[in-house]
């Protein structure tokens, strides 16, 4: 008898987006002729810039000769994505990586459900509430944790992120947590992290022998000079922190699917006994057995985010979306609601009004302004009374859905 994976059966079978798009259809159903604009989207909307899309045309015409065509490539990805990396991300901020500490992925997506699998089922996870669902149900889903009850599960140590301390997560000082999952700039929030906090967070790993997986997806956001691009910025991060990127909200390849893992080559774990495990090596043996490397083709189109051409492009696809998350944040602000995150990162968190919860606040906005945002408590218990904007619309979806918010709350 095949017995199937029970841990599978604690998730809870509501996701987020299913529930939203349910109301909104039960919504279009009694309001048939209302046009609705939703701000809630996690998707971006922009087109491939164009040296990235000139990239992917001569990938693929090289595929159909016989002297261009590539099988299988690398597991750890192509040398010149690799190196285009090490010279572009890192080199300029100090920070010097050898190239068998990138792995290329499919998306950040895939490596922070994956590298789960390099701990020990009972090691004790940490999150910042709210969070990337990501994080606690890839944990979920091999037991590690434990039972849900009242929106928590039992073996997750939540770290509340909400106004009152500034969306500022406190350190678990007086107790030891062996994996914390960090992502900033964060999705849901918006919010940053400076160089002084995350200082404090590798000291803190550094002391309790914790691990820290570090989701830095939306990187390409900042413009702070204060605010670091890479947790390897800080000195020790090498030793106790594995980090990930992705192309996806940076260059719209969430279609494409190109990003990169860092994984340290200094970076181990303890065994039962004692004995410290590099985890670079454990990490590229997952990966042979496991992953067949990232099409060429989205490894050139990702290589063509390096050249001048294309950081200019992609720089101008950053700007259009801040644009929005500027817009957002003056005409919210202008009308009197609480709003945080939107310098630094294409989310804006906004404080529903009057206490009133997150999915009663959804649908207030859905029926009176005809726009959709997302429910805060959607991504954990602390994102109760918020909900989430996201800047990747249309200058002209973002500009009328302000407009409506603006008239339905006169
Ligand atoms: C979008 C997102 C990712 C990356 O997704 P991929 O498309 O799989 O690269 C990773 N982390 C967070 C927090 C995200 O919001």
């Amino acid at each position: 008898m095949a017995l199937v994976n029970e841990h599978f059966l604690k998730l809870p079978n509501n996701y987020l987006f299913a529930d939203i798009a349910k109301k909104v259809n039960a919504f279009k159903v009694t309001h048939p002729k209302a046009d609705i604009i939703s701000l809630g989207i996690g998707d971006v909307t922009r087109p491939l810039c164009p040296a990235v899309v000139e990239a992917m045309h001569k990938a693929v015409d090289e595929m159909g000769t016989a002297e261009g065509f590539r099988g299988y490539g690398p597991e750890q990805g192509y040398e010149f994505l690799r190196e285009a990396i090490l010279k572009n991300d890192f080199l300029p901020r100090g920070i010097h990586l050898d190239i068998d500490e990138i792995f290329i992925n499919d998306g950040a997506k895939s490596d922070t459900g994956n590298i789960q699998e390099l701990i020990r089922w009972d090691n004790s996870i940490g999150v910042t509430d709210p969070i990337y669902p990501v994080y606690i149900d890839s944990n979920v889903m091999i037991g590690r944790a434990g039972v849900l009850e009242n929106g928590r599960w039992s073996n997750v140590v939540y770290m509340p992120c909400t106004a009152e301390n500034g969306f500022i997560p406190t350190i678990p000082e007086d107790y030891h947590v062996d994996v914390i999952y960090l992502c900033y700039p964060n999705n849901p929030t918006g919010t940053v992290i400076s160089k002084q906090e995350l200082r404090r967070w590798v000291n803190y790993a550094l002391k309790n022998d914790t691990l820290i997986f570090y989701d830095a997806a939306y990187q390409a956001y900042i413009t702070d000079p204060d605010i670091p691009h890479s947790i390897y910025e800080i000195r020790g991060a090498r030793k106790c922190a594995i980090e990930f990127h992705s192309y996806s909200k940076t260059a719209g390849f969430t279609g494409v699917r190109c990003g990169y893992t860092i994984v340290p080559k200094e970076l181990t774990a303890a065994t039962l006994e004692g004995k410290r495990i590099p985890l670079n090596p454990l990490w590229n043996r997952r990966q042979c057995t496991k992953f067949n490397g990232t099409n060429y083709i989205s490894q050139r189109a990702a290589e063509a985010i390096y050249t001048p051409d294309g950081r200019q492009q992609v720089q101008q696809t950053i700007d259009y979306y801040m644009h929005n998350a500027h817009q957002m944040l003056a005409t919210l602000r202008k009308l009197g609601f609480e709003v945080y995150g939107g310098e630094n990162a294409p989310y804006i968190w906004m404080r529903t009004p009057d206490a009133v919860s997150s999915w009663q606040f959804f649908e207030q906005l859905l029926y009176g302004a005809n726009v959709v945002c997302t429910p805060g408590v959607g991504f954990g218990p602390s994102g109760e009374g918020y909900v989430r904007f996201t800047a990747f619309g249309s200058h002209e979806h973002t500009g009328e859905a302000l407009d409506r918010i603006e008239k339905w709350t006169r």
